[in-house]
C-alpha cells in the first residue's frame, strides 16, 4: 500500500485556478476520519494527462458496517425527530453557503479528476449542488402528514417518518451533483447516511466531508465510504441495517442492486439509470436556437450525462440546413477541445481509459455496421482521454450506436418525415429518461412531449434540470424520482395512525 490515510494536497498552478487544495484520504466515518479496517487504497488519475494524481482509501465489508452503527445510534440520539426540522434546515443551508464559498476549489477537483472545463464544473455542477442543497434545506420544517376523519369515532392521520439509515451510491459523471442530489433530500427528510462515491472520482466527495463537520452536523449522520462497487457497494446493497438505498449510474448495475434488496431485507430501492434519450427536431423550429440546445443536448459534459440527447431525429425539410449548422457547431467544439483549465475549453476528456476504450470500441462497430462518420470519429491528441465530437449519419434503428447508451459524445442522426413515425421511433427504446422537442407550433411540441415515453421532455431546451422539479426515469431508466417535492417521498414511509374517538365493543 504506498500511503496511509492523511492529508492529499494537489496543486493547480493554471489561470483558472492557483494554489493547493488538500482532502482527507481516510474514510469519513462518525464525523471524523479514519483508515480502513483492512488496508488499501486507489490511485486517482487526472483524465486529462491520464497520471496519477492521488490516492486515497478503499474500504470494505467491514467499514460499511461500522459506518451503518455510527449513523444508527447518530439517528437514535442527534438525528431525525430527535433534531428539529428547523435545525436541519439551518444546517444543510450553512453547508450550501460553505460549498459556495469553495466553489472554486470544488470546481478545481471535478476538473482534474473527472475532466470537465473548469468553467462549465463552476456553473453546471456546483450550480446544481448549491441550488439543490439550499432547496431542500427549505423542505426541513415543512415534512408532515394529514390527517383524516372516516367517521365520528375514528381520526386517523399519517406520519412522514424517515427510513433510519439510508445508503446513497452514485456514480463519476458528475460526482459533487450527484451526491448533493442524494444527501440533501435524504437529510432534509432526517434520514441518517452511508454514501458511496465512485470510486475513480471520490475527490470532491472528500473535501465535501470536511465541510459537513465544518457546518455542524452530529457525528455519524453523514459518512462517506469511499470503495469498489463490488465489496462497499455490494455491502450497502444488501445490509440488514439499511432500510433504504438510492442509486445512480449504469442499468446493468442497478439491477444488481434490486436483487440484493431482493436477497436481504427488501429495503427500498430508488434508482436513476441510463438512457438514448431522443431530440426530435421538426421542420418548424427555430433552427439556430435548436442546433445549440441539441449540442448541448448531446455533448455536454462530453456526452457524459445521462439525459444525452443521443439519437437526434430531424424532419426532412429542415434536414440539409439543420446539418449545415449542426456540423459548424460540433466541428467548433472539436476545435474547442484541450486542456480543462483552459478558459476556451469546451469539451474536456473522457473519464478514464476504460470510458475512452469502450466508446472508441462504440465508433468502430458504427462504422462496421454501415453508418457514415460525418464529424469526428476518432481520438483527440496524443495524451489523455480525449475523443473527438462525433456525429454518424445513414443510421438504422438496429445499429449498436442507435440502441444502446453510449455515455460518450456520439450522435446517431435520423431522418424522419411524419409526426406519428418519430413517435413510435423515439419510443422504440428499453430506455426512458429524457427527450427534448422542438417545435414553434405549441399543440405540437406538447402532444409529442406527452406521448414520448420518458421522465423528462424539454420544450425548445435542454438539460434545465432544476432542483424544484422531479427528474428520474420511465422503463429501464429507473424506479423513482430526484428533486422536488417528489424526492421527499422517496425518503420516508408513511405511517397510518389510528384513533379511537369512541367506539366501544
Ligand atoms: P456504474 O453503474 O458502473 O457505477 C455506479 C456506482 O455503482 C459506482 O459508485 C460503482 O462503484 C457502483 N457499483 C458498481 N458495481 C456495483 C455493485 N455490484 N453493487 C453496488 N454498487 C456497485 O455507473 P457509472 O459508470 O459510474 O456511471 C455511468 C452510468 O450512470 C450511465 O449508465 C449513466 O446513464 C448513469 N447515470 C444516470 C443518471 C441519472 O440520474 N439517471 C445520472 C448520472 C449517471
Amino acid at each position: 500500500h504506498p500511503t496511509m490515510p492523511g492529508q492529499t494536497t494537489l496543486e493547480f498552478d493554471n489561470v483558472a485556478h492557483k494554489g493547493s487544495i488538500s482532502v482527507n484520504n481516510g474514510l469519513f466515518i462518525d464525523g471524523k476520519w479514519c483508515d480502513p479496517v483492512e488496508p488499501d487504497m486507489i490511485d486517482i488519475f487526472n483524465p486529462a494527462t491520464g497520471k496519477k494524481i492521488a490516492a486515497v482509501s478503499l474500504g470494505s465489508r467491514k467499514d460499511v458496517d461500522i459506518a451503518v452503527k455510527a449513523a444508527q445510534k447518530a439517528y437514535k440520539t442527534s438525528w431525525g425527530l430527535k433534531c428539529p426540522g428547523t435545525t436541519r434546515g439551518k444546517l444543510l443551508a450553512c453547508l450550501a453557503d460553505l460549498v459556495e464559498r469553495d466553489a472554486d476549489q470544488f470546481a478545481a477537483l471535478e476538473s482534474i479528476n473527472v475532466g470537465k472545463p473548469f468553467h462549465v464544473a463552476k456553473a453546471a455542477d456546483l450550480g446544481a449542488s448549491i441550488s439543490c442543497i439550499r432547496y431542500f434545506a427549505g423542505w426541513s420544517d415543512k415534512i408532515q402528514g394529514n390527517a383524516i376523519e372516516t367517521n365520528e369515532t375514528k381520526l386517523a392521520y399519517t406520519r412522514h417518518e424517515p427510513y433510519g439509515v439510508v445508503g446513497q451510491i452514485i456514480p463519476w459523471n458528475a460526482p459533487l451533483a450527484m451526491l448533493s442530489w442524494k444527501l440533501a433530500p435524504a437529510l432534509a427528510t432526517g434520514n441518517c447516511i452511508v454514501l458511496k462515491p465512485s470510486e475513480m472520482t471520490p475527490l470532491s466527495a472528500l473535501k465535501f466531508a470536511d465541510l459537513v463537520v465544518e457546518a455542524g452536523f452530529p457525528p455519524g449522520v453523514v459518512n462517506i465510504v469511499n470503495g469498489y462497487g463490488t465489496t462497499v457497494g455490494q455491502a450497502i446493497s444488501d445490509h440488514m441495517d439499511i432500510s433504504k438505498v438510492a442509486f445512480t449510474g449504469s442499468t446493468l448495475v442497478g439491477r444488481k442492486i434490486l436483487e440484493a434488496s431482493a436477497r436481504s431485507n427488501l429495503k427500498v430501492v430508488t434508482l436513476e439509470l441510463g438512457g438514448k434519450s431522443p431530440t426530435v427536431i421538426f421542420d418548424d423550429c427555430n433552427l439556430d436556437q435548436t442546433v445549440k440546445w441539441a449540442t448541448l443536448a448531446m455533448y455536454g459534459n462530453m456526452g457524459q450525462s445521462c439525459v444525452a440527447g443521443s439519437r437526434i431525429f430531424v424532419q426532412e425539410g429542415i434536414y440539409p440546413q439543420f446539418m449545415e449548422k449542426f456540423t459548424a457547431m460540433v466541428k467548433g467544439l472539436g476545435q474547442a477541445t484541450g486542456d480543462p483549465f483552459a478558459p476556451a475549453t469546451q469539451h474536456g476528456p473522457q473519464v478514464t481509459k476504460d470510458q475512452f476504450d469502450r466508446i472508441m470500441g462504440y465508433i468502430e462497430s458504427g462504422k462496421a455496421d454501415g453508418a457514415t462518420v460525418h464529424v469526428g470519429g476518432d481520438r483527440h491528441g496524443t495524451e489523455g482521454y480525449f475523443i473527438q465530437p462525433t456525429i454518424f449519419t445513414d443510421c438504422t434503428p438496429d445499429m449498436k450506436i442507435v440502441k444502446e447508451e453510449i455515455f460518450g459524445p456520439v450522435s446517431a442522426v435520423m431522418k424522419f418525415k411524419t409526426e406519428e413515425e418519430v413517435i413510435e421511433a423515439a419510443n422504440a427504446t428499453t430506455y426512458g429518461l429524457s427527450a427534448c422537442v422542438f417545435s414553434e407550433n405549441v399543440s405540437r411540441a406538447l402532444r409529442v412531449a406527452h406521448v414520448i415515453e420518458s421522465g423528462s421532455a424539454f420544450i425548445n431546451s435542454a438539460q434545465l434540470i432544476d432542483p424544484a422539479i422531479p427528474f428520474g426515469g420511465y422503463k429501464a431508466s429507473g424506479i423513482g424520482r430526484e428533486h422536488g417535492e417528489y424526492a421527499l417521498t422517496t425518503y420516508t414511509q408513511v405511517k397510518a395512525v389510528h384513533v379511537n374517538l369512541g367506539l366501544n365493543l
